[in-house]
């Protein structure tokens, strides 16, 4: 049956070929269901009336009623302009048309009272209002009966292509009176009345025209829940699917390396640390496969976590593998995990994208036939010559660093699915984790290893910068060692930001050799400098490292102690966290000096201000989803979030979002595989959303 929704936009009245390719390039809108799930992003009231004298900012729509005295076209090229004089006996403001002069030209008149609704702008310390919404005062607005008028996210180029909000509302005005009676329901009906939901008609209707606050509200709720609560059902599904298809590896025993390894730990494991690892025991042997994800913060003992339960594969005959995103990373795992297994007799090797050819075949080989028994690594790993003999666990730490296909890719290494363990130091929201990682199971290190003292962080300007390097000299006379770490290199020149290069410079100006050795490392390095670079800190002998958000993850210095980020207002929350998460690893004091210039926005100065007040990820993390929305949450597009959100606010949404996943939940305990007649539906748009999802995944 053909969907009506389903039809080309091209062929909605008032729309045709031209505007349905604008309609598809600024907004990806193409059939009639793209148009009516495009939303408006706020309302403004048209029952109330401003007068000019009023007007005191910019930024609201505002709607105001009274006489043009004055039309004239001034300027010139892309200068010129139509502009209007208006008044209502308060003040005055321009009315000001960039486009479709002529056609403005013709239709406003001397005389008559108006209806003009619009945005005020500032200009030359007054206001005017740029392409306004103009009618007659008698004339009846077509579609927009009710005083909330829906405003829609717009382009230039939209406008300029005669599709303004008015036009837009028109349209959906159009669309709505033609699909609306034809729309089926799209929650079940027991949803619905256990909910005490709207229809969704009505929910349809009132999200585009509200005729009262009351029912906007109701429509919004419907359309937030609708939307979280399928794709919550979406992971839910996936989740009871696999748990039911999968077997997953066993590892019935606690063997020797595990053991050994484990009495001679050089600490006691925290209590956080012993929790998850008793997660992952319950897991391993259930029978079905793991799939979890481990959050901690930077710091909180992760990778010993991934040892341990790495040791529990091996001790019953099966292998591992560690894998990070970086070499550096990767490196590091390796390098560090002697210190733990010695004298247990397991295997470890190195594979990345730099080892050599001949070393890269025995390891190959070594995989396949079993005797290599931990592999650390990147992306290498995944490569499709890299086949094991019988890889029974899987261990990603970063996980935003790999997309869903890559984990996934990883499966395929073996005849049953390995177990998986993501790890991740970027604290996720739980709204957000129960999205993005919907499919997974969560741990959580909630506690860093004792002994650990705060790091004190400070926000210091250019004009502090003379202190700041005194007080490095003071560090490193002491014996420690900094991070200098630089947003970007080569940054467009346009900019004022320190750039890593200059930087260098300045910095082994103000730290001259050979009292002072700087080493340096970025992404456009060649791979054995920048190992060697960060080999010559690691060991201790540079006293400081410049370098770029590479160092961002994992890298573990107990000696260095005090963490510079120049232009820190260009960094992101979390990773700001991150970044001040490479010290405070031994035993002193640490600091992190957060530089900015002198003059910050408002946000930036809250995310500094956050920053130095409180140390907990996932309160930053919090902060950072209501700051910024999940839209820009670091990594969210590559972590595999499908589908995009067109109404519920994962910030703010989070009971709606729960209240939606607690239901999911109840349903499919009942109903697995969803086969029952009053599930039907619930099957059905689940459909419909794959197809949204497979669109996605083209595009990304
Ligand atoms: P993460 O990967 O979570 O950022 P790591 O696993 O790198 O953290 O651990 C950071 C440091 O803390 C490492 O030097 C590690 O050996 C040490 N460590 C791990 N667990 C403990 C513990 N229970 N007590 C003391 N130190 C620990
Ligand atoms: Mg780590």
């Amino acid at each position: 049956m053909v969907n009506i929704l389903d039809t080309d936009i091209k062929f909605l009245q008032g729309v045709g070929p031209k505007r349905a390719e604008l309609l598809l390039k600024e907004l990806g809108i193409s059939t009639f269901r793209d148009m009516l799930y495009t939303f408006p992003y706020r309302y403004a009231d048209r029952s109330k009336f401003y007068s000019i004298s009023e007007i005191d900012s910019s930024n609201v729509y505002i709607q105001i009623r009274g006489k043009i005295t004055k039309i004239a076209i001034v300027g010139e090229k892309r200068g010129r302009r139509l502009v209007a004089n208006f008044t209502d006996g308060t003040g005055y403001i321009e009315l000001v048309f960039f486009q479709g002069i002529k056609w403005m030209q013709e239709k406003l008149k001397i005389g008559p009272e108006y209806i003009v609704f619009g945005k005020p702008s500032i200009f030359n310390q007054g206001y005017n209002l740029v392409h306004p919404e103009v009618d007659l005062a008698t004339s009846e607005v077509p579609g927009m009966a009710g005083v909330m008028i829906g405003i829609y996210s717009s382009t230039e180029k939209l406008r300029g292509g005669g599709i303004g909000n008015k036009v837009f509302s028109k349209l959906q005005a159009t669309l709505l009176t033609l699909v609306i009676d034809k729309m089926e329901e799209t929650l079940p009906e027991y949803i619905i009345s256990i909910k005490q939901m709207c229809s969704i008609q009505y929910a349809l209707q009132n999200i585009h025209f509200p005729t009262d606050v009351q029912a906007l509200d109701r429509a919004q709720r419907r359309l937030k829940f609708e939307e979280l609560f399928y794709l919550q059902l979406s992971l839910l599904k996936q989740k009871s699917i696999r748990s039911r298809n999968s077997s997953g590896v066993l590892f019935k025993k606690i063997g020797n390396s595990f053991n050994m390894t484990y009495s001679h730990l050089p600490f006691p494991l925290t209590g956080a640390q012993k929790r998850v690892l008793k997660e992952i025991r319950t897991d391993v042997v259930s029978g079905r496969q793991m799939n979890r994800l481990l959050q901690g913060d930077v710091g909180s003992g992760k990778t010993l976590v991934a040892i341990l339960s790495a040791l529990m594969a091996v001790d019953n005959g099966y292998q591992a593998c560690i894998m990070a995103p970086t070499e550096v990373l990767a490196n590091q795992h390796y390098n560090g995990v002697y210190k733990f297994i010695e004298g247990t007799g397991v295997k470890v090797a190195l594979l990345t994208g730099n080892t050599k050819t001949k070393e890269r075949k025995e390891i190959h080989a070594g995989l396949e036939d079993g005797t290599i028994n931990i592999i650390f690594g990147t992306h290498a790993l995944i490569e499709d010559t890299v086949q094991f003999k019988n890889l029974g666990l899987a261990v990603i730490d970063e996980q935003h660093r790999f997309g869903v296909d890559q984990r996934s890719k990883l499966w395929s290494k073996s005849q049953i699915a390995p177990h998986i363990l993501v790890m991740t130091a970027t604290p996720i929201p739980r709204t957000l984790a129960m999205t993005l990682y919907g499919d997974l199971d969560v741990s959580v290190i909630d506690e860093l290893p004792p002994g650990r003292k705060p790091i004190k962080t400070v926000h210091w300007t250019e004009n502090n910068r003379g202190m700041m390097y005194q007080f490095l000299k003071k560090e490193i006379k002491a014996g420690r060692q900094v991070f200098i770490v630089y947003p970007l290199i080569k940054e467009s020149e346009k900019m004022d930001y320190k750039n890593l290069e200059d930087g260098y410079m300045a910095i082994t100006e103000e730290f001259p050799a050979p009292e002072y050795v700087t080493a340096v490392v970025h992404g456009q390095q060649k791979a054995e400098n920048k190992a060697y670079d960060m080999d010559l800190f690691a060991k201790g002998r540079a006293h400081i490292l410049v370098a770029t958000s590479v160092i961002e993850v994992g890298v573990d210095i107990p000696n260095a102690s005090v963490m510079v980020i120049e232009s820190a207002e260009r960094f992101g929350l979390s990773q700001l966290h991150q970044l001040r998460g490479r010290v405070g690893r031994g035993a002193d004091n640490s600091y992190c000096i957060l530089m900015t210039g002198y003059k910050l926005s408002s946000e930036s100065r809250q995310r500094i201000e956050l920053m130095c007040s409180t140390s907990d990820g996932f309160e930053l993390a919090e902060a950072d989803l209501k700051m910024r929305g999940p839209g820009d949450f670091e990594g969210t597009r590559q972590s595999g979030l499908a589908v995009e959100l067109h109404i519920a606010n994962l910030g703010t949404d989070t009971h709606i979002l729960e209240e939606a996943r607690n239901l999911g939940n109840v349903i499919l305990e009942k109903d697995p595989l969803l086969e029952s007649h009053e599930n039907a539906i619930l099957e059905r748009q689940l459909g419909n959303m794959r197809v949204e999802m497979k669109d996605y995944s083209k595009i990304s």
